[in-house]
């Protein structure tokens, strides 16, 4: 259906441009954080058989998975708070103003001789102003990105400067296809995060981020409708579809 926006533009529902990865069970489904695969286990007791195939009535699987290490994901300020705030309390609303821009991290030699790859506050396009959610796209952009196990590769990461440029730009949701905003290893310190929930000192409950997510090269940089569909888990965060729709002149 035409949905209208005003009464220049509309989306058109019925082609969303899904940019989330499905939880599967398999050894292929991404991982970080040291995670294993997730699991989907058929409930078996001695009255009860969850499989049809075994000979059940119905399938009734027991699912074990880690929302932040196992795909797209959409978190709150309760990530790195002493009390787990719930990103279902904390999102109260699914459709934004959205800009996908694709940045190339840059290479910085630390200290230590690690070669880290980062997203620099430079590199930032103009972000148009009525926007609320920014959609990051890093290139290039493998398809392993949708299998890839993260944990101990020191995957890039943003430049903890980067928050200033999102605050300035009014940006309220951050998208990134990388598992974390922040080092893999950086202490425990998770500087962008503290920065961008502006935690402890004035912490903000309506900024989120979703991480994991995988934007195929289809989708050009452009501005589109995002929707963001989370499951209502009361937890610092929980599996999520983000969908993004273009923006059609009526
Ligand atoms: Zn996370």
């Amino acid at each position: 259906m035409k949905l209208h926006i005003d009464n220049n533009n509309f989306i058109d529902t019925s082609r969303p441009l899904d940019i989330s990865i499905p939880l599967r069970n398999s050894e292929e489904n991404p991982k970080a954080w040291y995670v294993s695969a997730p699991r989907f286990e058929a409930v078996m007791t001695d009255q009860f058989t969850g499989s049809v195939k075994k000979g059940g009535s119905v399938n009734f699987r027991n699912v074990f998975f880690n929302p932040h290490g196992h795909g797209t994901h959409t978190e709150c300020l309760g990530h790195i708070t002493e009390e787990v705030f719930s990103i279902n309390e904390t999102l109260s609303e699914y459709f934004f103003q959205a800009q996908l821009i694709s940045i190339s991290p840059k290479e910085l030699v630390r200290e230590d001789g690690e070669v880290d790859l980062v997203v620099l506050p430079e590199q930032f396009p103009t972000i148009n102003p009525d926007v609320e959610a920014l959609i990051i796209r890093t290139t290039p952009n493998k398809i392993t990105k949708k299998s890839m196990d993260y944990s101990a590769t020191n995957p890039p990461y943003l430049d903890v400067r980067c928050v200033q440029v999102l605050l300035d730009a009014g940006i309220k949701h951050l998208l990134i296809d990388l598992p974390s905003v922040d080092r893999e290893n950086d202490n425990g310190e998770l500087a962008f995060h503290h920065a961008f929930w502006e935690v402890p000192k004035n912490p903000n409950f309506e900024r989120t981020i979703t991480e994991l997510i995988f934007v195929s090269d289809e989708i050009i940089d452009s501005n589109y409708v995002l929707n963001i569909q989370t499951a209502p888990f009361e937890n610092d965060a929980t599996p999520s579809r983000p969908v993004l729709y273009k923006i059609k002149k009526s």
